[in-house]
């Protein structure tokens, strides 16, 4: 591949910049460098804000129609389903998660961020209230403005446009900051937007690192509104960023999700799913099924199983169709897991995977736990790192569940009603997925508790969000004011 320039787009065009500090943009397949990145500085990110803010002055793209809007976010979710193969190649040699899985889930998704926000703008009502007679009291969702939106590297395109698509569906402007590990592929998404009729200054882009690029971006006095998808310190600095400029502050972050399996689940089907749930995405999912609490009874053979999976799993490269398991997104990552396996007790994987010279390849990985203080179940490792521990009574897994900081998600698999009806209600998290994998549903409002998150995303929470609420009251007849002043007599 090409060294090519990650540069910003601003205003509709790509915005180069000479004197630009160049970040080496590496492949996690060979170390190789794959692009230069010029980083913007507040200068950058100050003109990028601008231009959105004019483009909300201009009103050229709030103030069209509904059905206007929908035309041109279900063009764009076209043009990214037409460009499946061009932008997951970029995706796939970027981030070293496997090309099926990019190709059958990121793009999609992608796609579907853009056509799942054209419907909800379709359904969309506000409020009406007739009580208080003579008024009419009408409640309005306008666009908030000015939005910064700010994206992981982990499924870059997929998660950034969940963002981007609901903040443009509600009307606002928007500038985008991807990871600066992971821009490749938002350079055709800049010209898909366009190319689908997204007026220039609604969507700008800038790259660089947080603490220079992100931070002068959720700080700069014409941002409106802040969304964050990231990790739980960055999303505690960005918060308090953005409550400093009482912006509202929308933010998804991480997890240590439990995956709960009694003994009354269906094992096949659970062990597919708790392979699945820590493995794919090459283990870094913020949804991942990373603590694995299996009932004393099955616990043995169920470990067994899994770990004879785990080292079954197809490890290459990312490229290769057949490929299960790629690299990890970079070296500071591969050595952070491989930490945590130093001093566990693996039953399997811990090391570099065998037979790769370069890139950063780590077996996957299992380990038990002797209790749910130590810091392989407290820590999110974000990598194929699978995590077991065993319990007696249900009470006992519902513990072991919610002692964690965070609350993201949780799974469970059991076939007894009492079982799914304890679980579902005594689980602190903000997903509960019984007897499956993930299942997103976009409608539904998805979030984290604890320190998972801040606010929602779906239909109705997004729209909190990228909109802010008028009320207008007007009389629907005459009725009486108060004449004041016309009550003084005339001097005797
Ligand atoms: P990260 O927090 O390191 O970075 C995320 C983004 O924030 C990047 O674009 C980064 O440049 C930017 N950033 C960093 N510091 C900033 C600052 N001070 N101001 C503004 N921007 C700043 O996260 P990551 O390593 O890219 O992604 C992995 C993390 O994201 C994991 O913890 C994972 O659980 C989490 N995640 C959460 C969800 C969710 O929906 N809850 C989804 C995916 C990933």
């Amino acid at each position: 591949m090409n060294v090519v320039r990650c540069r910003s787009f601003v205003a509709g065009d790509w915005a180069g910049d000479d004197r630009a500090t160049l970040l080496p943009v590496t492949s996690p397949i060979d170390e190789s460098v794959i692009a230069e990145l010029e980083e913007a500085d507040a200068a950058m990110v100050d003109r990028a804000v601008a231009a959105a803010r004019d483009s909300v002055a201009r009103g050229e793209w709030r103030g069209r129609s509904v059905a206007e809007r929908q035309k041109v976010l279900r063009r764009a979710a076209d043009l990214i389903l037409a460009s499946t193969e061009e932008i997951a190649a970029l995706e796939c040699a970027n981030t070293g998660i496997p090309i099926r899985q990019v190709r059958e889930r990121h793009l999609p998704r992608a796609a579907r961020n853009f056509s799942f926000f054209a419907e909800v703008i379709g359904q969309q009502s506000g409020q009406l209230f007739e009580q208080e007679a003579p008024y009419l009291t009408m409640v309005r969702h306008e666009p908030v403005g000015v939005a910064a939106c700010i994206a992981p590297w982990n499924a870059p395109i997929a998660l950034a446009t969940m963002e981007l698509a609901a903040a443009l569906a509600f009307g606002n402007s928007v500038v985008l900051k991807p990871s600066e590990l992971t821009p490749l592929e938002f350079a055709p998404l800049m010209d898909i937007l366009a190319e689908a009729g997204v007026p220039d200054g609604v969507v700008n882009l800038v790259n660089g690192r947080g603490a220079v690029t992100g931070a002068a971006l959720v700080a700069h006095p014409d941002v409106d509104v802040v969304a964050f998808i990231g990790g739980t310190e960055t999303g505690r600095e960005i918060g308090a960023a953005a409550g400093r400029g009482l912006k509202p502050y929308l933010a998804e972050l991480g997890g240590k999700s439990a995956n709960i399996i009694t003994a009354r689940a269906d094992l096949d089907r659970a062990l597919d799913a708790a392979l699945l749930g820590i493995f794919s995405n090459n283990g870094q999912q913020c949804l991942a099924g990373s603590r694995i609490l299996v009932e004393e009874s099955i616990a043995d053979a169920f470990i067994a199983r899994f770990v004879e999976r785990a080292k079954a799993l197809k490890v290459g490269d990312p490229r290769d169709p057949e490929t299960e398991l790629g690299p990890l997104i970079s070296e500071a990552q591969y050595r952070r897991m491989l930490a945590f396996a130093e001093g566990a007790e693996t039953l399997c994987g811990g090391g570099r995977a065998p037979g790769f010279a370069k890139g950063w390849f780590a077996s996957p990985t299992v380990a038990i736990a002797a209790d749910s203080s130590a810091p392989l179940c407290q820590e999110e490792i974000f990598g194929p790192f699978a995590t077991f521990l065993r319990f007696s009574t249900l009470d006992e897994a519902i513990a072991i569940a919610n002692d964690s900081r965070f609350g993201l998600v949780g799974y469970l698999w059991s076939d007894s009603w009492r079982e799914i009806a304890a679980v579902t209600q005594r689980l602190e998290t903000g997903t509960i997925w019984v007897n499956s994998p993930v299942a997103r549903d976009l409608r539904a409002p998805f979030g984290g508790w604890k320190q998972s998150g801040v606010g929602r995303t779906g239909a109705e929470a997004s729209r909190r969000h990228f909109t802010r609420e008028k009320v207008v009251t007007l009389p629907l007849a005459d009725f009486p004011i108060p004449a004041l002043g016309s009550l003084r007599s005339e001097p005797s």
